[in-house]
């Protein structure tokens, strides 16, 4: 039987796919920049979501680590059994864990990391938490999904990942997101792939997240440790988020009245933990996270 030719593609759709491509190259260039400059952890793009960088090769990327180049990445990948033109996006987890040793990834013993959820009122001190466990090297901190705009210097892939609501539509579709939740007229979501990887890797995840995805997690990941970061009162909250002193007086009542939804929802955490010292509350939170 004779085989159609493959449908041509129309000016418009030929024009899509190239730029999508050289999309697909500025960030495979950039993110092997930014692993040479030591900017970025190899692991960090190794479970980067982004399909551009999910097509990428392994081999590729660890020659883009400084001093290890093409002939010690090719040694790597045979003495770890991994083919040369594996892709990042299909390896597997033994292979992962076979170069998390190789690379030296985790301090931890590598047997599998926690899932760990955070979440609590605006203005309660949750981003000056995670950015402390930031440095701690048993942790990693997942970056999210959002349909909001970029805020002035948040860098995609480490803040959030930045995508339009077609695309975050289709990640839904597609079962890509641990959780999602609608929060302040945008969408945020996890990345599945990635939280999985770093707790094959050892080390314990944490999810910064809002109440309803915090309970998607319950539902679904029976293991986690949900944690409710809540402030010293109700009158150190309001205190908080006026100190932050932009906001319209519309905007401050539309926080605080979701604050206090979200207070509401403190109970349905495994530990309440009151952010009154961040020294105090960090040590009790390791030790919540890695037990
Ligand atoms: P912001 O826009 O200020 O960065 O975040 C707004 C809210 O969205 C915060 O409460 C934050 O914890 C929450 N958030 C950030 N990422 C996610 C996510 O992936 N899933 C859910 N459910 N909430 C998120």
């Amino acid at each position: 039987m004779r085989k159609s030719p493959p449908p041509a593609l129309s000016l418009e759709q030929r024009r899509a796919a190239l730029e999508k491509a050289k999309e697909s190259r500025r960030d495979r260039a950039e993110v092997k920049r930014l692993i040479f400059l030591g900017e970025l952890n190899i692991f960090d793009a190794i479970t980067d979501p982004r399909d551009s960088i999910r097509r990428m090769k392994v081999i590729d990327l660890l020659s883009a680590l400084p001093g290890v180049g093409k002939a010690r990445a090719t040694l790597i990948m045979e003495r770890r059994n991994i083919s040369s033109s594996r892709r990042i996006g299909g390896l597997g987890q033994l292979q992962l864990k076979a170069l998390g040793r190789e690379l030296a990834v985790s301090k931890v013993d590598p047997t599998r990391g926690n899932l760990i959820v955070i979440s609590g009122p605006g203005g309660v001190g949750k981003s000056t938490i995670t950015n402390q466990l930031r440095e701690d090297p048993r942790f990693w901190i997942s970056v999210s999904a959002t349909t909001r705009q970029p805020r002035p210097g948040e860098r995609e892939g480490v803040d959030y990942f930045f995508y339009s609501h077609t695309r975050f539509q289709e990640l839904i579709d597609s079962g890509e997101f641990l959780e999602w939740a609608e929060f302040a007229g945008n969408r945020y979501g996890t990345p599945r792939t990635p939280v999985a990887q770093w707790r094959t890797l050892g080390k314990h995840v944490i999810l910064e997240i809002e109440i309803a995805g915090a309970r998607q997690v319950r539902q679904s990941e029976a293991g986690a440790t949900l944690i409710f970061i809540a402030p010293p009162s109700w009158d150190e909250l309001v205190r908080r988020l006026a100190s932050r002193g932009t906001d319209s007086p519309e905007r401050r009542a539309a926080r605080l009245a979701l604050a206090e939804q979200e207070m509401a929802a403190a109970a349905e955490f495994d530990a309440i933990l009151v952010n009154e010292k961040v020294e105090l509350l960090i040590s009790e939170l390791v030790s919540l996270a890695t037990a």
